[in-house]
């Protein structure tokens, strides 16, 4: 992927340029806005995104997260802590998810600090400093600063110590089976194999930890709950090693004051050779440089678009959701000794070549995420999408929730989205697409024998009612049918591209199937018995059972490909838009019989004061998006940036809910820009409102998006009139096609809405 431009150089159009005050001017280098801390004062009843400050390259095998919680705790980092346990090597998606492969470096002051209560220590957010690329804290009970920064698969962390006999470093391997080896004075390898499932047997994550110091002495213990910490110290002559249930080291050292010891540190999923081989991506760079690279590599990926105007506040929310747009999936493919990609399978356990990404939910996804990786950074997404193709031919299936391996969570079939946008827009590699359309259409009809959530679970009631009815047992059902209609839809497009006439045929026919749940009485979806009648009884407030997170009226907008379809059902535009205003005007009532509790996402929902409308969850994100295919697309422009003003922030609660591997952010960053894909697969963007004065995206075939929104403000939200390339646009969507061609949309915005009827296409 080459450079395409310089952050310094000026690179302003000069098509209708507004004047702009002197805090627009780009002089701050895009990572610099970002803060990592977003989302991470979250709790288990309410999330404000369940993020943790990773710190890592974009797209880096290995995070690193300071680490609040205990061992286990997919709460990892909380910003109402007070302690620290540990710097953790982290590759967790979310909380629900949890983690895998997992260990910890903690430096501590004081023969005593061992296990994760006895070495934890405060901290304060006024003494930490969170990057994308930088992460460090003051440890106030050990008088230490701690500091890390990250390479893909190494890092080099820097402890800075007082002048003490106590000094030391804890190596935690975590418990569920880890091992530790002292190798020479300054080097520890080990392992860890603790997971949350998704892996083989033999799952190790290895790894080597190289001191510029040589170590005094050692302790180390496979229980370190029973361990007395600071009276069996050990001399570092000979090789030592310690592999139980749960392997923890301490190295001792002597230090003056100021004095900072460094260590290097790399991990491997395939051996503990690679890990060392992985250690090379350090080079002989210092902390500092290592640092510079981090912070270049950042600004690299988040310098692509460029954003000019708005608030201080919003270009820091607009790229601290860039930052997490761009961490997951997550590589899990290293190099061999000429460079080549190989992968340890998480699907079968053996060392296999070429590509693997991991850690994403494809219901999440799906929507925002994938579209803009291909707008944006396509050659990320060529690499993803020949990791699918590894995973169809070392499991059968495509994944639809991985971490590493296949994962029981969430309904539908939506890797047939994600895979059949990427074929649309020339971006899998040609001698992909055969073996990733046969797998999209095999995973139509068949379900994963352990993950009931990979494949289609009810397919053969799918492909014979055209639905999967409410009362054979399975779950979700009518949330699974709105899916599976949709990601026909997509796989049909693929057919036609690829001159399967029959199959095209076939599944454009399925993806009506959306029109079996549709219940004119009420004009939303609904739960279908087998036989036909519609599921009673029926609350249009009721979260799950038909639905998945959701309700009726979330759910009723799951017609990605067809909203004039759905719209018809409703009985017509008219009515399709008072359907959508409803979902703001009824009150934020709920039914949570299905659960038995009040999930987070129905608090969430309620807090918003929205009404039902629920953006805290992925169903409903591209719902507001739909006023634009019913003649109304000022609603459009005045909710996506309510939402954007209300529901983000760059503070630690800057989330109205998870924010979900970039799916939530993703949202953020193309309504930032005033467009948004409704309907993924296909060449279409619905619009919204730009929210910048002017912005840039740099596209890796050299072309430049450029949009500029005239007279904007909080007030002139509305589009009152607009040119593509300097003609007049009249339509309410844009497409990709002519976009990646390199582009130049100018609006005029106003306070009042543009009430002259405008069509989607
Ligand atoms: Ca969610």
């Amino acid at each position: 992927m080459k450079l395409l431009f310089s952050l310094l150089v000026p690179l302003l159009g000069v098509m209708c340029t507004p004047a702009r005050s002197a805090d627009s001017t780009p002089q701050t280098a895009p990572s610099e806005y970002v803060s990592t801390l977003v989302g991470t004062q979250s709790e288990y009843l309410l999330s404000t995104g369940n993020t943790y400050p990773a710190v890592a390259l974009p797209w880096g095998m290995n995070f690193w997260t300071p680490q609040t919680g205990k061992m286990g705790d997919g709460w990892a980092y909380t910003y109402n802590a007070h302690t620290l346990r540990g710097l953790k090597q982290t590759h967790q998606p979310s909380p629900w998810i949890n983690d895998y492969g997992q260990f910890s470096l903690m430096p501590v002051c004081g023969l005593e600090c061992f296990d994760e209560e006895s070495r934890q220590s405060w901290f304060s957010h006024q003494a930490e400093e969170a990057r994308p690329y930088y992460y460090s804290v003051y440890l106030a009970d050990h008088d230490v600063l701690a500091e890390v920064t990250p390479t893909e698969r190494a890092a080099i962390m820097r402890f800075t110590f007082p002048e003490t006999d106590e000094a030391g470093v804890v190596i935690d391997a975590f418990d569920c089976g880890s091992m530790l080896r002292l190798v020479d004075r300054n080097t520890v390898v080990g392992y860890t194999t603790r997971n949350s499932g998704g892996v083989p047997d033999n799952f190790r994550n290895w790894f080597v930890v190289r001191f510029d110091h040589e170590v005094g002495a050692i302790e180390m213990t496979d229980r370190p709950s029973k361990f007395k910490a600071g009276k069996q110290l050990l001399k570092p002559e000979a090789e030592k090693q310690v592999e139980g249930d749960h392997a923890v080291m301490k190295l001792h050292f002597k230090t003056r004051h100021g004095e900072q010891i460094v260590a290097r540190v790399a991990s491997s999923f395939i051996s503990e050779e690679q890990a060392l081989r992985n250690l090379e991506e350090l080079g002989n760079d210092d902390f500092e440089q290592v640092k510079t690279k981090a912070q270049k590599r950042w600004d690299e990926v988040l310098g692509r678009v460029e954003v000019r105007g708005g608030t201080l506040d919003e270009r820091r929310t607009f790229y601290s959701c860039l930052y997490r747009s761009t961490l997951f999936p997550r590589k899990f493919y290293e190099l061999d000794t000429e460079g080549r990609p190989i992968h340890y399978s998480p699907y079968n356990g053996r060392v296999e070549q070429g590509y693997m990404y991991t850690d994403t939910g494809f219901w999440d996804t799906f929507r925002a995420l994938f579209p803009l990786l291909n707008l944006v950074y396509p050659s990320v997404n060529r690499e993803i999408q020949q990791g699918l193709a590894n995973t169809y031919r070392e499991s059968g299936f495509l994944p639809e929730w991985a971490s590493p391996g296949h994962r029981g969570c969430m309904v539908g079939n939506n890797s047939a989205s994600v895979v059949s946008d990427a074929i649309l827009k020339g971006i899998t590699p040609e001698q992909e697409i055969g073996i990733l359309y046969e797998a999209m259409l095999s995973g139509r009809d068949k379900v994963h024998p352990t993950v009931s959530s990979t494949g289609r679970e009810g397919f053969k009631y799918y492909n014979e009612l055209g639905y999967v009815p409410c009362n054979v047992g399975i779950n979700e059902n009518a949330a699974r049918t709105l899916e599976y209609a949709y990601d026909d839809w997509c796989i049909a497009q693929v057919a036609g591209k690829l001159g399967r006439k029959e199959d095209a045929a076939r599944l454009m026919k399925a993806s009506e199937n959306y029109k079996n749940l549709f219940d004119p009485e009420t004009r939303l979806m609904r739960g279908r018995k087998s036989n036909g009648e519609f599921q009673t009884p029926f609350s249009p407030y009721k979260w799950g059972d038909a639905f998945t997170e959701g309700n009726a009226w979330h759910y009723t907008w799951s017609v990605f490909h067809s909203p004039e379809g759905l719209a018809e059902l409703m009985g017509g535009k008219e009515e399709f838009g008072r359907m959508l205003d409803s979902v703001f005007v009824v009150p934020p009532v709920y039914d949570d019989s299905y659960y038995g509790f009040r999930i987070h996402e129905i608090t969430e929902m309620q807090v918003a004061n929205m009404g039902n409308y629920a953006h805290g969850n992925q169903p409903a994100q591209h719902m507001i998006y739909l006023y634009n295919y019913c003649g109304q697309p000022w609603k459009a422009q005045w909710w996506t940036r309510e939402v954007m003003r209300r529901l983000y922030s760059v503070r630690p609660d800057g989330y109205c809910g998870d924010e979900d591997n970039g799916q939530t952010s993703a949202w953020y960053v193309f309504s930032a820009l005033g467009f948004y894909p409704v309907c993924p697969a296909s060449d279409e963007y619905a619009l919204g409102s730009p929210l910048f004065d002017e912005a840039q995206i740099h596209l890796e075939n050299g072309q430049t998006i450029r949009i500029e929104a005239r007279n904007n403000s909080d007030e002139n939200r509305y589009i009152g009139s607009m040119t593509f390339d300097g003609e007049p646009w009249q339509k309410t969507l844009i497409r990709y096609s002519d976009l990646v061609r390199g582009a130049d949309l100018c609006f005029e915005m106003q306070s009042e809405p543009d009430l002259t009827l405008r069509e989607a296409r």
